[in-house]
């Protein structure tokens, strides 16, 4: 797990890593470690054990002002000079190094959310990949020149949006942290991120790896805390012009208020309680291998999960036959042990979902697996792969983002009550057709409200593709060149030209 890049803070976390519970220097400002100003501090808990993992600062307003300052002189300085070129070269050299930290970053992943360890990796590949995509992008955006006639000339350039602000939350802490953080670097932003108070060790982790990559100081800064003092702090903070905020509904709610107060450029995405349609001349295999990934990867913890499964009233019992024996098949332990899944976050979530279950339950819903921890895993938040039938789309468990591996069976018999069913609820992230019909999938992917719908698979895309939500599952798009767009901003110039007389 050593690796030529470590640093105090690093050699920290990795001690964290091997057990040891640490008061982490853990608010990452101009390039060097900090307590909070407070000298506050709050645990982040190992899910799998419910132990302390380590101690980590409690920033508040004034860290945020010393982030947001720092941000401030970095975009005004070495970075804000820095050419396109040299840009995509510096990120290019903090993904070899965010790899060569590949198995720390993986191994405090699961420690800190809980997900199996070939997962954690994945997310870690992933974030390397986002970094490669955006840092190609640096030198390739550009303005345009503007036909305003022959007395005129008028272009665009594509300017920094300035400092930013990414609010992430606990389900992929780095893989989300990434995913907006590296358009926004390619962009010429500097940043200031807040992860989630469960997850904050990775995000610690990658600006001390940024710094002994040569990222500039000032350019990554990270203020642990709480989201109703750090996070309100950011969203509110007059030096930032833009914020990312990745998370729930409700909080994006406020979030989306907050930053209007200051007239910040925003991004937000936010839950889904996503729809797979299935139709009776689906692949079934497919199809339930789809509803197995979409319900169950990550514990459930997935704003893109499939939880709601759509199922043609003629093939519901067989698809859910075989489903359930899938499910039953995977298995549930903690993080390092790397099975199929691991634990929820935390206990609050731990708790929420129990409490879906049962109102589930008390709803009608007729449990076919699951809604139990599972045996022999009596420390930890674990919840057992739960699948339900005969769901009132009235109820809780049918209407609410439940995040844990909870699915939801519901029966149509027309195409029209299918769609009416996938499009009952105010969110509109995600949403999945599976049929050997092409015309049907494409008439369905027409007339789904979400942001992305993905046909005969689940899951499907990649750092090119666009991903966002419509209605309330958030406004704006992530991942491709539209994300890199979110932190430029474009700039007019127009002359106007010397009449010269040509007779
Ligand atoms: P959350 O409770 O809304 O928290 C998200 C982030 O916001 C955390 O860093 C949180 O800080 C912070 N926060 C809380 N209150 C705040 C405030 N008043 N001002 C500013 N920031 C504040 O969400 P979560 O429970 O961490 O994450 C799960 C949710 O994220 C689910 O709804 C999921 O669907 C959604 N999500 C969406 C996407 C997407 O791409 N659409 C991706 C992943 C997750 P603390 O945690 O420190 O309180």
């Amino acid at each position: 797990m050593s690796s030529s890049w470590s640093s105090a803070v690093m050699t920290t976390l990795m001690e964290v890593a091997t057990g040891e519970a640490h008061t982490v220097p853990s608010i990452h400002i101009a390039g060097a470690e900090r307590a909070a100003q407070s000298g506050e501090t709050f645990a982040t808990i190992d899910p799998s054990s419910e132990k302390i993992l380590a101690h980590v600062a409690r920033g508040g307003a004034a860290d945020v002002d010393a982030a947001a300052t720092a941000a401030r002189e970095a975009l005004h300085g070495p970075w804000g000079r820095m050419s396109p070129q040299d840009r995509h070269a510096a990120l290019m050299t903090l993904a070899a190094a965010i790899e060569g930290h590949a198995e720390l970053l993986a191994r405090l992943e699961t420690l800190d959310c809980g997900k199996p360890l070939s997962a954690s990796a994945g997310d870690v590949r992933g974030a390397v990949a986002t970094l490669r995509y955006n840092a190609g992008a640096a030198d390739k955006m550009h303005g345009i020149s503007v036909p305003l006639g022959p007395d005129f000339v008028d272009f665009t350039e594509l300017v920094p949006l300035g400092v930013t602000g990414h609010i992430t939350p606990w389900n992929f802490p780095l893989g989300m942290a990434m995913r907006s953080l590296a358009p926004a670097l390619a962009a010429g932003c500097t940043a200031v991120l807040k992860p989630a108070e469960q997850t904050p060790l990775t995000t610690l982790a990658l600006a001390d790896i940024a710094r002994t990559a040569g990222i500039p100081p000032g350019v990554i800064n990270v203020v642990t805390g709480l989201g109703e003092e750090a996070g309100a702090a950011l969203t509110a903070h007059p030096l930032v012009s833009g914020i990312t905020f990745t998370g729930s509904v409700e909080t994006g709610r406020i979030v989306g208020a907050e930053a209007g107060r200051t007239l910040k450029s925003v991004v937000l995405e936010l839950g889904g309680k996503n729809p797979m349609i299935v139709f009776a001349d689906a692949d079934l295999d497919r199809a339930v291998a789809a509803a197995i990934e979409g319900g169950f990867d990550n514990t459930g913890q997935v704003c893109s999960s499939s939880s709601r499964l759509i199922v043609e009233r003629s093939i519901k019992d067989a698809f859910l036959e075989r489903l359930v024996a899938r499910a039953e098949t995977l298995v549930t332990a903690p993080g390092v042990d790397d099975r199929d899944l691991g634990p929820l976050v935390s206990a609050e979530q731990h708790g929420k979902v129990m409490d879906h279950i049962a109102a589930a339950r008390a709803d009608g819903a007729r449990t076919l697996t699951g809604g139990i921890r599972p045996p022999g895993l009596d420390k930890g938040y674990f919840v057992a792969p739960t699948v339900f039938d005969a769901v009132d789309p009235q109820s809780r468990i049918a209407r609410e983002e439940t995040f844990g591996p909870v699915v939801s069976a519901f029966a149509f018999d027309t195409e029209e009550e299918a769609i009416a069913l996938a499009n009952a609820l105010p969110f509109g992230l995600n949403a999945g057709v599976m049929t050997r019909d092409i015309d049907r999938a494409l008439a369905c992917a027409r007339d789904l409200e979400a942001g992305s719908v993905w046909i005969n698979g689940w899951f499907i895309g990649g750092v090119q593709a666009p991903t966002g939500g419509i209605k309330d599952s958030g406004t704006g798009r992530e991942r491709g060149l539209a994300g890199i767009m979110n932190y430029l901003t474009i700039k007019n110039i127009g002359i106007a030209l010397q009449k010269r007389d040509t007779g």
